[in-house]
């Protein structure tokens, strides 16, 4: 199964899941730290790209 990367728009808290396709389009993320539902998906090679600054 892929691994999707998420970020909340609430805390930025970036975190990965590991859903099947079907999983992601009908289930919503919730962020594992503040519980919040605003939770945008990252591309994970862009993800990894940014990740590397920090
Ligand atoms: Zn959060």
């Amino acid at each position: 199964m892929p691994t999707y990367v998420f970020r909340c728009s609430n805390c930025r808290k970036v975190f990965e899941k590991i859903m099947t396709v079907a999983q992601r389009e009908h289930a919503r993320p919730v962020c594992p730290k503040c519980k919040g539902r605003k939770v945008e998906p990252v591309l994970s090679g862009f993800f990894a790209k940014t990740s590397r600054k920090s």
